[in-house]
């Protein structure tokens, strides 16, 4: 809400009244469907890199067993699905979509005839985890490696940010460097993806309750100490560093596995965390062994002092647990993807394992401390990494399954050593989870119904209330008199206690506005032989990241009461100044009431959700 303060007069008298109000919408599908949940808390778990193949590799090797396995003739278009075993939890759950990714400047489009029509379609023009990041942390495209701001060059409002405005927790975690493109798409600004000492510096002054992550000066990838290293290719500044470390910012720094462990058992669980685990990049990804492709996972030796990303997620369920508004969590399985740039077939199962742990413990946590009533959890990815495809796999033989056994190495063949624009899955459960999947409005020829990966952060955004935001932190009415001289005055006061929430009326969504009262009790020196006008304006509506026009918003004003014959507005739209009501020198006198009837009409191609408007209302000494 905005209060201002305009005047058109010379006048040497101080008149300052101006009020302003906020506009809320309800959703637009409201009459159609049941109102769904509104979670108090959200748990966002993106497997980076990690397609239907990523998937399944991890089921193969643990069951021997798989979920999304189809054969594909591009020649033919025959398509023939195997059998589908769930053997994770969440392949039980109740929303189950496919996601496009592309970035604003990749190939710009997902094309399910073109994707499953030639092998090679979905291997060039994808998106990087920045643009991917972006996408699903504001909801809004972007290029590749751009953090928070669209191809514009204009900031983004970023899901971290608006969980904070509705005063929710927010944590971040990583098993790759705490501020890589993933964690920082939910929080950071930057237009470069590779500025990690400025990433750092903006993740740990955000505000966040929580941020885990690789990224340690003085430790290697092995996990054993080094001399600090701050220059070239460092992850974090040394002044960074050090206030961390030495407990000059607003966390309580960890980093070694015990006191991460400490925290996931909740021994001690501190008001907000930064837990900088004693490795340089990855968690266990880079560690010794990243040459054997073709061990069995788990056969090199564990980095010993650093958590798992099980270990790291129960950490920071515990401590945004304390905010009893809620929280906005992301964990990401970062290092699947960098398996599958490596090709590595054995850490690309390693990874995914974890991240499935990660995704039980999430599970646990809700129907342990929570419930599915009050918690939504996604799970998903942001892109395809390397290509993976079944033996046999390749442009004259199209897509062929990845097949394996119970505690071996599936056998796989990899067709990129980059990103791929081929859809990835995403599961739900919990509140809110069936406004996502009504969101699922594409169709692949393969996977089915697909939602974009704008619709999460669109729909997150949703969930967190962006409206009703605007109107609790509003201040409704705002008049100052400056000059105790002064023996009259024009004022204007709006009876307005909370957001105007806009209903459906058939047509469109309607509601009216509150009592607005001007009192003129000016002399006529004062006047200066003028009446006065109060007009109003609407900013556009929004809804996160998304908008539609505020010249959808008409009034139609009329006079309540009024002594001396005040004139209502005419019927307008309201993305100008539009007039409510106006006085001549004659009928300014005294106290003039005013209502309207506003109407919104819903753009035809506006999405379903809580959209959020201001109203301003400005009284002016008319000339
Ligand atoms: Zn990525």
């Amino acid at each position: 809400m905005h209060s201002q303060v305009q005047k058109r007069t010379c006048s040497l008298i101080a008149v300052s009244a101006i009020a302003g109000l906020a506009v809320a919408m309800v959703p637009a599908t409201a009459e159609e469907a049941p109102t769904p949940g509104v979670p108090k808390n959200i748990i966002l778990l993106i497997s980076d890199g990690a397609g239907y193949n990523q998937f399944d590799l991890a089921n193969l090797y643990e069951a021997g067993v798989s979920y999304n396995q189809v054969t594909v003739d591009p020649a033919t278009g025959a398509i023939a699905h195997a059998d589908r075993t769930p053997t994770q939890i969440y392949e039980e759950w109740p929303v189950q979509v496919g996601q496009s990714h592309y970035s604003a400047n990749g190939r710009g489009f997902y094309d399910t005839d073109a994707a499953w029509g030639s092998f090679d379609w979905v291997a060039s023009g994808a998106t990087d985890s920045a643009a991917a990041g972006t996408a699903l942390g504001t909801g809004i495209k972007t290029n590749n490696g751009t953090l928070g701001f669209d191809p514009n060059g204009d900031r983004l409002l970023t899901l971290g940010e608006q969980a904070q405005a509705v005063d929710k927790a927010v944590g971040l975690v990583t098993s790759v460097p705490f501020n890589h493109a993933t964690p920082a798409g939910f929080i950071a600004h930057n237009a470069n993806r590779n500025d990690y000492h400025g990433l750092a510096t903006e993740i740990i002054d955000s505000g966040v309750d929580v941020v885990i992550g690789a990224g340690h000066p003085n430790y290697t990838d092995a996990n054993t100490s080094r001399s600090s290293h701050f220059g070239n290719g460092s992850w974090i500044s040394q002044a960074d560093f050090e206030r961390l470390a030495n407990g000059q910012t607003p966390f309580t720094y960890i980093e070694s596995k015990s006191q991460f462990e400490a925290v996931a058992n909740g021994e001690f669980v501190p008001e907000k965390l930064f837990g900088l685990a004693r490795v340089a990049e990855t968690f266990q990804y880079n560690r010794p062994g990243l040459a054997n492709n073709n061990v069995l996972p788990f056969n090199d030796p564990a980095n010993t002092d650093v958590p798992s990303l099980e270990t790291a997620s129960k950490a920071a369920l515990n401590v945004l647990g304390q905010d009893e508004d809620g929280f906005f969590l992301m964990i990401e399985g970062g290092a699947v993807d960098w398996a599958g740039h490596a090709n590595q077939t054995t850490r690309a199962v390693e990874e995914q394992l974890d991240f499935n742990n990660s995704i039980e413990a999430v599970a646990d946590w809700v129907e342990t401390n929570s419930s599915w009533d009050e918690t939504l959890v996604i799970v998903t990815a942001d892109h395809e990494t390397g290509y993976l495809a079944g033996v046999g796999a390749g442009a004259a033989t199209g897509w062929k399954p990845l097949e394996g056994n119970a505690g071996e190495l599936p056998n796989v063949t990899w067709h990129s050593g980059g990103h791929t624009n081929a859809i990835v899955p995403v599961f739900a459960k919990g509140a809110g989870s069936e406004i996502l999947a009504n969101r699922a409005t594409n169709w692949d020829k393969v996977r089915g119904a697909y939602v974009d990966n704008t619709d999460i952060g669109e729909v997150v955004f949703d969930l967190l209330g962006h409206a009703q935001t605007e109107a609790e932190n509003a201040v409704d009415i705002n008049a100052n008199f400056g000059n105790d001289a002064v023996t009259g005055a024009l004022s204007l006061a709006v009876d307005s206690t909370g957001p105007v929430v806009l209903a459906s009326n058939g047509s469109g969504l309607a509601g009216e506005l509150p009592a607005t009262t001007v009192v003129d009790t000016r002399n006529d020196a004062q006047a200066q032989g003028n009446g006065w006008t109060l007009s109003g304006l609407a900013s556009e509506f929004t809804a996160g990241n998304r908008a539609f026009a505020s010249d959808a918003l008409a009034w139609t004003p009329r006079i309540v009461a009024s002594e001396n014959g005040a004139a209502a507005g005419s019927t307008a739209t309201l993305e100008a100044p539009a007039v409510l009501a106006t006085s001549d020198r004659t009928s300014r006198v005294g106290s003039t009431s005013v209502l309207a009837d506003l109407l919104l009409t819903i753009p035809a191609d506006a999405k379903a959700g809580n959209y959020g408007s201001e109203l301003t209302l400005s009284l002016f000494a008319q000339d």
